[in-house]
């Protein structure tokens, strides 16, 4: 008779800001004979121990999924990691492959989804009468976009919300695009009849009306990006463009400074070099704050309006400079 043993092992992912193996925090890992599974979730360093024991071998896999939220690898396919058949541990250092694209995703969502966000609102929840979301990994470089999120999709039924591309990114890089996306995501689901006003401007089979504005939208994922993404890596920059992806929520909530940005955005959406500077004197929102203020805003000084309005903070009176240099060429 074979001694019990019980799942367990680590799953970690290769990260080239870290330079080294770091772990797969929130991944389920499952192992099954027959018709029993077991169950294991990996703590941050990436360790994992089911919640049962077999006496004779069993396959381990993964899902790269959650409760809330599920990487999808095709159409109708999750995206799998389908382990070995043995008996005792299982340890993973996934390098270099479609699945270490997976596992970073995997980490960014789950982050957003499940582990400090400084106070803001998580992306839309799973529930028996909506779907999880669904963030489609195409293993392809995109020169166009590294991600889209698109509210309509899941609303419709028709698919992935988001869509990720771009694997031959740094790791960071692919983090903050996960992080950007799902601030859409959430904005949309915080406040729909907006949020579509705005965003899905070029989606003209919609038939939308496009009375909001897109750089409202994108500011405000990229300040998200901003502030999670640094949470874990803390030299994260991302690229600003004037008129579109701006920097407006990171001057909100950094200290005064002299800022720089070199793009502004056209409307045939492209990045024109242009480099101007202005004096930020604006510091101490808070991300909450913003987010808070965004509700029931489509249109650029409404927002600086409403932020002013709703906090008292010592800086309000210079807003109008921040959101003026960013809402000009
Ligand atoms: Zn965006």
């Amino acid at each position: 008779m074979h001694s019990k043993w019980r799942p367990s092992g680590t799953i970690k992912v290769w990260d080239d800001i870290v330079n080294n193996y770091v772990g797969v925090e929130g991944v389920e890992v499952r192992a099954r004979r027959w018709f029993t599974t077991h169950r294991g979730i990996a703590n941050a360093s990436g360790s994992y121990s089911c919640d049962g024991t077999f006496r004779r071998h069993a396959n381990y896999s993964i899902d790269w999924e959650r409760y809330n939220f599920a990487l999808q690898d095709g159409w109708l396919n999750g995206a799998t990691y389908n382990g070995p058949k043995k008996r005792g541990n299982w340890d993973l250092n996934l390098k270099d492959d479609k699945q270490e694209y997976y596992a970073t995703i995997f980490r960014a969502a789950h982050h957003y989804y499940y582990k400090d966000i400084k106070g803001l609102r998580r992306p839309p929840q799973n529930s028996f009468w909506k779907p999880k979301l669904r963030i489609r990994a195409y293993y392809k470089a995109n020169s166009d976009l590294s991600g889209q999120h698109k509210a309509s999709r899941r609303y419709l039924g028709l698919g992935s919300a988001i869509k990720i591309y771009n694997p031959q990114a740094n790791t960071e890089d692919v983090y903050a695009t996960v992080i950007h996306e799902l601030a859409h995501a959430s904005h949309w689901n915080m406040d729909k009849s907006n949020y579509n006003t705005m965003n899905d401007c070029a989606d003209t089979f919609l038939g939308l009306s496009c009375s909001g504005d897109a750089i409202i939208a994108e500011s405000w994922a990229r300040g998200v990006e901003w502030e999670l993404t640094r949470m874990v890596y803390t030299g994260y920059k991302p690229d600003y463009s004037r008129l579109r992806y701006t920097g407006v929520v990171q001057d909100m909530i950094d200290g005064i400074k002299t800022r720089f940005s070199d793009y502004y955005w056209t409307k045939n959406n492209s990045w024109v070099p242009l480099s101007r500077n202005y004096s930020d004197r604006v510091s101490g929102y808070t991300i909450r704050q913003i987010e808070d203020a965004l509700i029931g805003q489509k249109k650029w000084n409404d927002w600086k309006n409403n932020i002013k309005n709703k906090y008292n903070n010592g800086t309000e009176n210079n807003l109008h400079e921040t959101f003026n240099y960013w809402n000009a060429k």
